[in-house]
Formats: C-alpha cells, structure tokens, sequence
C-alpha cells in the first residue's frame, strides 16, 4: 500500500468541486486518511512549488495557488499515486482523456483542479508538508 498527497486547487474550491473530487477518489477505491482545508501564504506556495522556481510560469503558479483556500488530502492504496495521477489526467486538460477530474472539471493548464504527488520521494516530502504524524493515522 502506498500515500500520495492530494490537493483540490483553488479553482476547484471556488466552483464548489470538493464533493466531486472526494467521490471520484472514493470510488476508485483509494482511502482518505487526512484532510483539510486552508488557504496557502506564499511562502508555503513557493515552498511547495521549489522544484519549478525557474520555470516561466512560477510567479502566476504562486499568485494563483495563493487566490484562495484548497483542500488537501492524504490518499492511500494500492499503487496510490498513479491511481490518483490516472483520476487526475494530464496537466494540461486540452491533452486529458475523458473522464479524468482535469478533462471534465479544469479550465487551463494553471487552473487545473487537482495536484498529485508524481513519484514516492515527492510523496514523502509533500505528505509532511501538510499533516502531522499525530493526522495521520
Ligand atoms: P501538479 O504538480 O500540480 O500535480 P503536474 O504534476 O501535472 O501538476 P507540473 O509540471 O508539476 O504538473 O506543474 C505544476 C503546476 O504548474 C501545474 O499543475 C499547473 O497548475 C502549473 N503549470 C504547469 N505548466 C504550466 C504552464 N505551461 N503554464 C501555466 N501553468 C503551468
Ligand atoms: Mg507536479
């Protein structure tokens, strides 16, 4: 079994996707073993969001992932991060296959909707990011 932390961004909060992301997650058969809601500062973005510090878009990442609150999660299964990385579709929702929550649900290649750890390393640095081992049971 395997974690991998999940993030509804905030444009899925706004346009009130929680439910439906939390469903799709439960209905594939992943766990919810930690939740919360909070509102990112932008030192938390920038920290989040090191590895892309040199990337052209970085700025309006942060700008965008500090507009308003998100959700994260800690979900866990078999194969958990390619199970939520699957649910979730490509960055880009233009390059998405059907039925995953960034073909049905996001609006651009920022305002993506969701976040997913993208290998177990990542998933070990993001999961502490946001829970403690007291949350995570
Ligand atoms: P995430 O890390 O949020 O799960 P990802 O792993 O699919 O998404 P990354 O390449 O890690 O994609 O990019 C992190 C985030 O930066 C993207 O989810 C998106 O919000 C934003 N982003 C990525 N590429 C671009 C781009 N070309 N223009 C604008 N924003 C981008
Ligand atoms: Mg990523």
């Amino acid at each position: 079994t395997e974690r991998t932390l999940c993030m509804i961004k905030p444009d899925g909060v706004e346009r009130n996707l929680i439910g439906n992301v939390l469903t799709r997650i439960e209905s594939a058969g992943l766990r919810i073993v930690a939740l919360r809601k909070l509102r990112l500062t932008k030192a938390q973005a920038e920290g989040f969001y090191a590895v892309h510090k040199e990337r052209p878009f970085f700025q309006s990442l942060v700008d965008y992932m500090t507009s308003g609150p998100i959700v994260a999660a800690v979900l866990e299964g078999e194969n958990a991060i390619a199970v939520w990385r699957g649910l979730m579709g490509a960055t880009n929702p233009a390059n998405a296959d059907a039925g995953t929550i960034r073909k049905d649900l996001a609006l651009d290649v920022e305002r993506n909707t969701v976040h997913g750890s993208d290998a177990s390393e990542t998933a070990a640095q993001e999961i502490p990011y946001f829970f403690n081992a007291m949350e995570l049971q």
